[in-house]
């Protein structure tokens, strides 16, 4: 171990180092203080919330529904807490995020502004010297990473982007004073998830848009309203329901797949209840559906036609609407991004789709951005160009575990992990919501929910047997990693090229299948995880 990195007297010491004052981290320091825990939470961020905290950029707004992503687990911040809209809008989920940490007394114990740049584990003292950015240094016999799966934002690797002299944005870093887009001249690259929700909710309020796609995605109706006192009552009687409905459906949401199977319905009824779920709120049009149809071939290709005609019935122009029906991979086989009067966009006068497939972008320049058939200005560019997903926030930080091996070494070809919980060489460390665990496919909070409280288990399960040093098995962190990959044969999602399998073409290596997320669901994960613990946490050693 380096000099640099060894524990000093001058760190901050602490039984416990949390990365990240997200959703994760705000709920796990919540538990270990609970248990009386030193813990302290480390934040990039200025202040908490992660994804909530850093993505302001107009239309962020939740696409499961809002009383299914707060936490489950306090009587009184359910009884309290009245969420104004099914969907709510980010700047309601940041003060949710803020109402529930003073709720539980955690902000004392969060340090803003605090970038981890490197955390290496000592041998001598099993502990984990963590060193931030700006030079602070801390020590924790036990490190847990909550650091988001999707913070770590990429821009285009397009000539030219430093050059452009208007104002630029990727959507993870819109600033948090308002950002005047009245009667503007915008660019929009992207069109996943965020791209879909920035366009649909700036079409008519700047003078031009100009949207950047490269692949389509299959994007459905939020079917977004408002909650009034009544019915937020109503909600409030029925949350028991609601959290039984979410331990049920394979991704914790409230949407899970129908039992009856594509061929058994006949088309007039199988039609009805596609329109049905078309007309539905949130992704019961992805994850509602006859159980065969995110599984197999043909009834996929029958329900992408459903969805192609709507996107055909919504945009005019019919040259349009093929640009932005996905040729490519299946309805669902992506993420699919629910919109807000996102097709209409595209019947306005003042809204352009550029597909650059056809003209590529070359360059952006000092004014705008150039692509091989012509020049157009700009007063904003919005790189809405997504993440490196679930490993890339790890990626940005050295991790060093045993005989100074790195996590970004060990990672290059993608993730191995026990459990997406721990890593074999990586004593002492804790990855929530790391790569292969249940949480990050899954409707987030949930997901968090159980793996925090089983790791509050292993905490305390070390506590108790006055262990100071937990590493995962080698081999069976090998076994699960297999798992993990057996479980995309067969499956549509492996089928599409999306950061659910890895790819990603802005950062070098991305450019091939990464085993990234557990595919098969969050009831299994859960009974998978608590037979480990219930066997003495079997896959791991302790010291
Ligand atoms: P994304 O799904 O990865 O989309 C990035 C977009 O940028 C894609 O359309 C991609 O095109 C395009 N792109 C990237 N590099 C490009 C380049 N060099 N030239 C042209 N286009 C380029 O990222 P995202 O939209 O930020 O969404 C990521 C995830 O965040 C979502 O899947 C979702 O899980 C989450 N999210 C959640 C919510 C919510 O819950 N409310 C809202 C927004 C996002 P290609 O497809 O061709 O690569």
């Amino acid at each position: 171990m380096s000099e640099a990195h060894s524990l000093d007297s001058s760190m901050e010491r602490h039984e416990m180092v949390i990365i990240g004052a997200g959703v994760c981290g705000i709920y796990m320091l919540h538990r270990m203080l609970e248990a009386g825990v030193d813990a302290v939470v480390l934040e990039a961020g200025s202040d908490l919330g992660g994804t909530w905290y850093w993505n302001r950029y107009p239309g962020a707004r939740f696409d499961s529904e809002s009383y299914t992503y707060g936490y489950s687990i306090d009587p009184e911040i359910l009884a309290e807490w009245n969420w104004s809209e099914h969907f709510a809008g980010q700047p309601e989920t940041l003060r949710y995020l803020n109402y529930v940490a003073e709720k539980w007394n955690v902000r004392e114990r969060m340090q803003f502004d605090c970038k981890v740049a490197s955390c290496v584990f000592d041998e001598d003292t099993n502990a984990w010297a963590v060193r931030t950015e700006d030079g602070r240094a801390f020590s924790g016999s036990l490190l847990v990473t909550a650091i988001g799966m999707l913070s770590a934002a990429t821009y285009p690797r397009i000539p030219g982007v430093e050059d452009f002299r208007g104002e630029a944005f990727h959507t993870y870093y819109w600033p948090q004073e308002p950002v005047d887009l009245d009667g503007k001249k915008v660019a929009v690259i992207g069109t996943g998830a965020t791209g879909v929700q920035v366009i649909g909710e700036i079409a008519d309020k700047v003078g031009e848009l100009v949207v950047y796609q490269r692949r389509p995605n299959w994007c459905a109706p939020l079917n977004n309203g408002p909650i009034d006192k009544a019915e937020m009552d109503r909600i409030r009687l029925r949350y028991d329901d609601i959290f039984q409905q979410l331990e049920k459906t394979p991704g914790s949401f409230l949407h899970g797949p129908d039992r009856r199977v594509f061929d058994e319905v006949p088309e007039e009824e199988r039609l009805a209840f596609w329109e049905d779920l078309y007309a539905s709120p949130g992704f019961g049009v992805w994850l509602g559906n006859f159980r065969d149809v995110l599984v197999e071939k043909e009834p996929n290709e029958a329900y992408s036609q459903f969805i192609a005609d709507k996107i055909r019935e919504r945009v005019k122009d019919p040259e349009v609407a093929e640009k932005l029906i996905p040729k490519d991979h299946g309805f669902g086989s992506r993420r699919v991004p629910m919109e807000t009067n996102y097709y209409e966009a595209y019947n306005r006068e003042n809204v352009q789709l550029v597909d650059v497939n056809e003209t590529p972008i070359e360059c952006v320049t000092e004014t705008g951005i150039r692509t091989s058939d012509q020049e157009r200005d700009f007063d904003v560019i919005i790189y809405a160009t997504g993440f490196d997903a679930i490993t890339g926030a790890f990626d940005r930080i050295e991790f060093q575990g045993l005989d100074g091996a790195t996590l970004r070494d060990k990672w290059f070809d993608g993730p191995v992990t026990y459990l997406g919980t721990q890593v074999s060489g990586f004593p002492n460390l804790i990855t929530l919501a790391g790569p292969q665990s249940g949480s990050v496919s899954s409707n987030f909070p949930p997901g968090i929910e159980f793996v925090v409280d089983w790791a509050t288990r292993l905490v305390t399960y070390m506590r108790d047997h006055g262990y100071k040093r937990v590493i995962a098995d080698k081999e069976a962190e090998a076994l699960w990693t297999q798992e993990i990959k057996e479980s995309y044969k067969g499956s549509l999602l492996s089928t599409a090229k999306s950061w659910f399998t890895g790819y990603n073409s802005n950062v070098d290596g991305h450019d091939k299948m990464r085993y990234m997320i557990y595919l098969l669901g969050a009831p299994k994960y859960r009974e998978r995880l608590n037979a480990v613990a219930d066997d003495d946490f079997e896959g791991l050693h302790f010291d």
